[in-house]
């Protein structure tokens, strides 16, 4: 198959075998993409579901490819976990989005939190701790305006090592979010001792939930546990008025998904912000 016309069929295949040669050229592209500050960060608003004001955002990575264009997140984030990239580029986010934060009070805008997606392997990097203490430092960042999201399954491997970082990271001042909730195979005798302040509903439960009685209870029983253990909860993939209105029904604070704003480039992001500030 040639790079161009295989492109849909490489997607396919990608997570058989991460190793054909489309992918290894990808590799070593990433990497330069890192080295040369090819990535990009997007912004998703994350609303409060009762006022509909925003009250935090998702960074999410880009990549626009020099000759493939843009290749979706879903695409490489497996790729550079493979080969063990996935370090430094979330490093790379990391700090971008600490220096991120500093730029916007520099312009007296958004004391916002802004939430980092970390993958298992960079959380399992014994390192982790003393480099986010370094970026904070040197970018001056309140740590409490940052948060980390960690999936559930990052979360529930090696919970020993795992909760001597979170209590570590939250030490810090740290906010942590279970990402992904409810794919994994959270042990719920667990979930009480886990030092974290927010669980998010994984899309796929949003995505049928007006007509899926089996996603309504679900949503419902993870809604009342994490409020139960006094934990917040934000929902994701919400794309309908009718989704918001189940949500908001039920008492989940907050919602991030299309039907408020994709992820946007950092001056539409800001345009967003001031356009809902103004009215
Ligand atoms: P995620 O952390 O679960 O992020 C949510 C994904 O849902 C994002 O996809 C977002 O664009 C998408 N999304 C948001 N609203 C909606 C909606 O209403 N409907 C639908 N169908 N989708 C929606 P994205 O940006 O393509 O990222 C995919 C995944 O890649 C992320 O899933 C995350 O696991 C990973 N990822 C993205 N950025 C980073 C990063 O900086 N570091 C790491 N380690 N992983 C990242
Ligand atoms: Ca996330
Ligand atoms: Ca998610
Ligand atoms: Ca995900």
């Amino acid at each position: 198959i040639s790079k161009k016309e295989g492109r849909g069929q490489y997607r396919v295949y990608s997570s058989l075998n991460l190793h054909d040669d489309f992918s290894t050229s990808l590799e070593l592209d990433l990497r330069r993409a890192i080295d040369q500050n090819q990535l990009m960060l997007y912004y998703q608003p994350k609303v409060n579901a009762d006022t509909g004001t925003i009250a935090g955002v998702e960074a999410l990575v880009r990549w626009n490819h020099p000759t493939h264009g843009p290749i979706p997140p879903d695409r490489f984030i497996p790729l550079a976990e493979e080969s063990g990239l996935i370090i430094e580029l979330d490093q790379w986010v990391f700090r971008s989005v600490c220096e991120q934060v500093t730029q916007w009070h520099r312009d007296n805008r958004m004391p916002l939190i802004v939430s980092v997606n970390l993958s298992m392997l960079s959380f399992q990097h014994a390192e982790l701790p003393r480099y986010i203490t370094r970026v904070l430092e040197e970018t001056r960042v309140d740590p409490r305006q940052i948060e980390l999201e960690l999936t559930e399954s990052t979360v529930m491997s090696h919970l020993d090592l795992t909760l001597s970082t979170l209590r570590q990271l939250k030490e810090m001042g740290l906010q942590i979010a279970l990402d992904d909730f409810g794919t994994g195979y959270s042990s719920l005798s667990y979930l009480s001792k886990l030092p974290i302040q927010t669980v998010k509903i994984d899309k796929s439960f949003i995505r049928d939930l007006t007509v899926d009685c089996g996603d309504q209870t679900i949503v419902k029983s993870i809604i009342q546990l994490a409020h139960n253990l006094n934990m917040n909860v934000v929902a994701e993939g919400v794309e309908s008025a009718d989704q918001l209105i189940f949500l908001r029904e039920h008492q989940c604070e907050q919602i991030q998904g299309y039907y408020y704003s994709p992820p946007l480039p950092e001056p539409d992001f800001v345009e967003y912000v001031a356009q809902q500030q103004a009215e």
